[in-house]
């Protein structure tokens, strides 16, 4: 007796919910609906990217409302900035960690814009420590393969090879397609953001210029003179490439910028404060896209 009155319950919630649908399906107020999804649409958040505490904590103190969420090692700092959504990530140091917090900073959050920020450490000699460079564009640099040699012919690292492994599905070794340097481009929205806040930036100057990552510290300078001329680095860190290059694989416009903290071909000596700098400066950059975002055209 219980079980059918659940059932003719269940029924009738079925075919008000069944004529709720049509009426929606009808409705005409659907250019109203999809206004409303434009709107939500431009509320899509803004990821920021940091390895280390002192890349990212600063960043996540300045924003409003902020809650905070793990997964693995990854910590999302949820806030507001100006009222709209952004989040800052912990990604943790190197290219796999970079990897995985961008993907899941994509599934979880789908984000209208990823920037992945830092310190790094100068190739160009003409770049100071506390000076930034906005990625123009970034690039894999320990993504290398060697050229043929027998045993005791020794190792020669200024004639490795670049390595393109998004340039077929085949072998990456085999196929001299691969052989060639693979760059990310800057999201040119997010690079005029940056460029148009470029003042605010007292401490060194902002250039536009070439990110190069890995899982690597150089500090021979005949090899970073070797990655300047060959990639055109201005800079390397341990991260970009790798955020860069899942963006890519998902569309989400991307952009490094990154502070120099060292710099091996012209003496510049580390520098931990050069991380807070970097966030002071790309809290501009964030501020000046929002409002880029929220224009009404
Ligand atoms: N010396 C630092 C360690 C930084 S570890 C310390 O003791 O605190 C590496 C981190 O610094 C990475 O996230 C990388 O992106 C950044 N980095 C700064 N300068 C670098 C350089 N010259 N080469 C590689 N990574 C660099």
């Amino acid at each position: 007796m219980g079980n059918q009155k659940f059932t003719t319950r269940k029924f009738f919630a079925f075919f008000t919910l069944l004529a709720l649908m049509v009426v929606a399906g009808c409705s005409p107020t659907q250019s109203g609906n999809a206004q409303k999804n434009d709107q939500e649409k431009k509320q899509r958040p803004i990821i920021v990217q940091g390895p280390m505490p002192i890349e990212a904590e600063e960043f996540s103190e300045r924003l409003d409302d902020v809650e905070e969420e793990k997964s693995g090692t990854f910590v999302f700092y949820k806030g507001k900035l100006d009222g709209y959504p952004v989040i800052v990530t912990k990604t943790g140091k190197g290219m796999e960690n970079t990897a995985a917090a961008t993907a899941l900073a994509i599934e979880k959050y789908d984000p209208v814009a990823i920037i992945n920020q830092g310190t790094s450490g100068g190739h160009d000699p003409n770049l100071n420590v506390f000076d930034i460079v906005i990625g123009e564009r970034t690039v894999n640099i320990a993504s290398l393969k060697t050229p043929d040699k027998k045993e005791g012919e020794g190792i020669a690292p200024k004639t490795w090879i670049p390595m393109d492994l998004m340039a077929s599905e085949g072998s990456a070794g085999e196929d001299p397609n691969a052989e060639k340097i693979r760059y990310y481009k800057g999201d040119p929205d997010l690079i005029q953001a940056a460029k148009a806040v470029k003042d605010q930036h007292k401490k060194g100057k902002v250039v536009e210029g070439t990110i190069g990552s890995g899982d690597f510290w150089n500090n021979e300078v005949d090899r970073i003179q070797w990655f300047h001329s060959k990639f055109g680095t201005s800079v390397e860190e341990m991260e970009g490439a790798a955020g860069a290059q899942i963006a890519k694989a998902y569309d989400v416009p991307f952009l490094g910028i990154r502070i120099l903290s060292n710099n091996k071909t012209n003496g510049g000596k580390y520098n931990p404060d050069t991380a807070a700098a970097n966030q002071e400066y790309v809290f501009e950059v964030v501020k000046e896209h929002i409002t880029n975002l929220t224009k009404t055209k």
